[in-house]
């Protein structure tokens, strides 16, 4: 038994979990309706992946293009997400985002500007206007530190490089979170009413993705473990632009924006190739387009010399590239000795996005467990199979006002719930294992390893063969994970964090996979070498959903895509 007076414990009515764009901005919303607000990061504030956002946040303000309006923002996501969007989450998202940026720009953001002095907006792949609101290629950044400074000034408490493990129930009901503290191993409790899981992606189970070190799928398993369910997890974005060389870098994201700015791709022949591919937008195409189009230029020999594209910026004026792309340029200039206003830039697809996760209420982003909210990429259900660029920003502000909003409301409404000491007490023994084996391998081997499962078998092109494959082999990755050995102690130490880490990734990774294997078509981000075409009669009318059995093993079903009102359905049809 376990006395829980021995453990650190904090006391809240609504615990966030994640200091991305989606917790911080639940946080501040959840401050709003009256509640006391914890935010957690495994990170340090500040330093969530979100930071790193660069092209911009799309939102149909129609400053540039005066046209624009959220029916056609909503077409836009719709379409791209290959109609198995959650529709009213595409419209909630689409209505809502100009408010929250103006929300942002009155909370101190600074965003570029258009002469007569309204918030300048950039072209985007899959938007029909120029529609992302930016801040240079460093959105991300501006993003986080309004957010921040708002959040710090309304007053919710914040614990930093705490990574929380488990989440701990009151029967079904949430009733808080065990962790430890990253630097010195120690645990903690936290009691909270209500919880928002912003916890981000999922692309560090693939070895060349653009994600951080943080983005290891934890809300999603945490989520999955006590009950939730998770939504068409096969959908993986992999982003078209990663830098390709030096090896050290490959995987680093190379924004749209360069893109979006009038970037041209082109083969080893000088062949711009996307004629071929998709000869009305072009460089502009979706991502899942110019992914494929680029891997298989590879694929059929006309690659580069390291393996990917020719992106290239230089017919632009020197100062408007420096100016624009101020990131890309020192980005190129320092890791890989290129001048981007002078040469081209070498590219290939790189692990970037989740579309799919937690299962969410779109008035609300309540899960399916009391007490349980998501939001940001840690949730699913408004990008469908494929999102468009800028697309995750404003999904961080729309959603994760909602989730907040929702939380502080039935925080509340409600009373804090009974922990009971077991399930404290199996985290503690489950996290601290690794230690006490006399031997085992490496969680790194380990980790290698389930990137190579996934990067081979799991990628941009899939096969049944391969997904089963890639199934068995998650199998006994589980085995090895569950007698890793760690050395050393609980101070400080990266390899013992990367056991639960692992577990995560491999949760997801089986999601992925099993959904993969479902889903007999091709849709979106998922692209099935066996299974070319979509099939509208089928799959494009039902959704995967993950969930946990009583045996513990992973569970798919699949529920019918929700019925769009007639009014919605014209504006989809729309020829434009
Ligand atoms: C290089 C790059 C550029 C991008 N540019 C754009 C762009 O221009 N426009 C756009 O719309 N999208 C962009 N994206 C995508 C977008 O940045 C992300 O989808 C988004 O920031 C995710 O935000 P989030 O709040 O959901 O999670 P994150 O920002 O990933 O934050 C997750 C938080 O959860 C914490 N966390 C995770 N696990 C735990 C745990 N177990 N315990 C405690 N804390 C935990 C992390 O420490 C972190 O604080 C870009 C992505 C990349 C990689």
């Amino acid at each position: 038994m376990t006395d829980q007076s021995r453990y650190e414990t904090h006391e809240y009515d609504v615990l966030i979990i994640g200091a991305g764009g989606a917790g911080l901005r639940a946080a501040i919303e959840a401050l709003a309706q009256g509640a006391r607000v914890a935010v957690v990061s495994k990170s340090l504030l500040g330093k969530a992946h979100t930071v790193m956002a660069e092209g911009g946040i799309a939102a149909a303000m129609a400053n540039v293009d005066q046209a624009d309006s959220w029916k056609t923002h909503f077409r836009d996501t719709m379409r791209g997400g290959k109609m198995i969007n959650n529709w009213r989450m595409a419209q909630l998202h689409a209505q809502e985002s100009p408010d929250r940026v103006r929300e942002l720009e009155q909370w101190g953001a600074l965003f570029d500007r258009t002469s007569s002095g309204d918030i300048l907006q950039r072209a985007f792949g899959g938007h029909t206007f120029k529609r992302l609101c930016h801040v240079g290629d460093r959105t991300g950044l501006e993003m986080i530190r309004t957010l921040q400074d708002r959040g710090v000034q309304m007053g919710f408490d914040v614990f930093m490089e705490c990574t929380i493990i488990r989440l701990l129930k009151d029967g079904n009901r949430m009733a808080g979170a065990f962790g430890y503290w990253r630097e010195n191993g120690r645990f903690v409790v936290f009691k909270a009413k209500a919880i928002v899981i912003a916890t981000g992606g999922i692309g560090k189970a693939w070895p060349i993705t653009s994600n951080s070190w943080e983005c290891t799928g934890d809300g999603m398993t945490l989520a999955y473990e006590a009950g939730a369910d998770l939504l068409d997890m096969e959908f993986v974005q992999f982003h078209p632009t990663g830098m390709v060389w030096p090896p050290g870098v490959q995987g680093l994201l190379v924004t749209e924006a360069v893109r979006g700015e009038g970037g041209i791709l082109r083969n080893k022949l000088g062949e711009r190739f996307m004629e071929k591919y998709d000869p009305k937008r072009m460089e502009l195409s979706t991502r899942d387009l110019v992914a494929r189009s680029i891997y298989t230029e590879v694929k059929e020999g006309r690659g580069s010399e390291h393996g990917g594209a020719f992106l290239d910026i230089s017919h632009k004026p020197p100062e408007y590239v420096k100016t624009k792309l101020p990131s890309m340029y020192h980005q190129f200039k320092e890791l890989a000795d290129v001048d981007i206003t002078k040469q081209p830039m070498e590219v290939g697809p790189t692990c970037h996005y989740m579309m799919g996760g937690i299962l969410v209420d779109a008035e609300t982003s309540a899960s399916s467990l009391p007490g349980l909210f998501a939001a940001g990429e840690a949730a699913a259900g408004l990008h469908g199979a494929n999102r468009l660029g800028g697309n995750s920003l404003s999904d961080l502000l729309v959603f994760g006002r909602l989730a907040g909003q929702a939380a502080g409301a039935h925080a509340a409404k409600n009373s804090q719930g009974a922990i009971d000491d077991s399930q404290i007490a199996e985290a503690e023994r489950a996290i601290l294992a690794p230690f006490d084996r006399g031997e085992g391998e490496s969680p790194y081997a380990v980790h290698r390893d389930l990137q190579k499962v996934m990067q081979n078998l799991v990628g941009i092109f899939r096969t049944e063969e391969d997904l089963a494959t890639a199934l068995a082999e998650l199998e006994k990755l589980k085995q090895r994970v569950a007698c890793v050995r760690v050395e050393g102690s609980r101070l400080f130490n990266p390899g013992w964090h990367l056991v639960r880490d692992l577990q995560s990734m491999l949760t997801v990774s089986e999601a992925v996979a099993r959904s993969a294997q479902a889903r007999k078509e091709s849709r979106g981000a998922h692209s099935r070498i066996d299974f070319p075409n979509s099939d509208e009669r089928v799959w494009g009318k039902q959704n995967n959903v993950i969930s946990r059995g009583a045996d513990g093993c992973m569970k798919l079903r699949q529920v019918p895509v929700k019925d769009m009102p007639a009014e919605l359905k014209e504006i989809v049809a729309e020829d434009k």
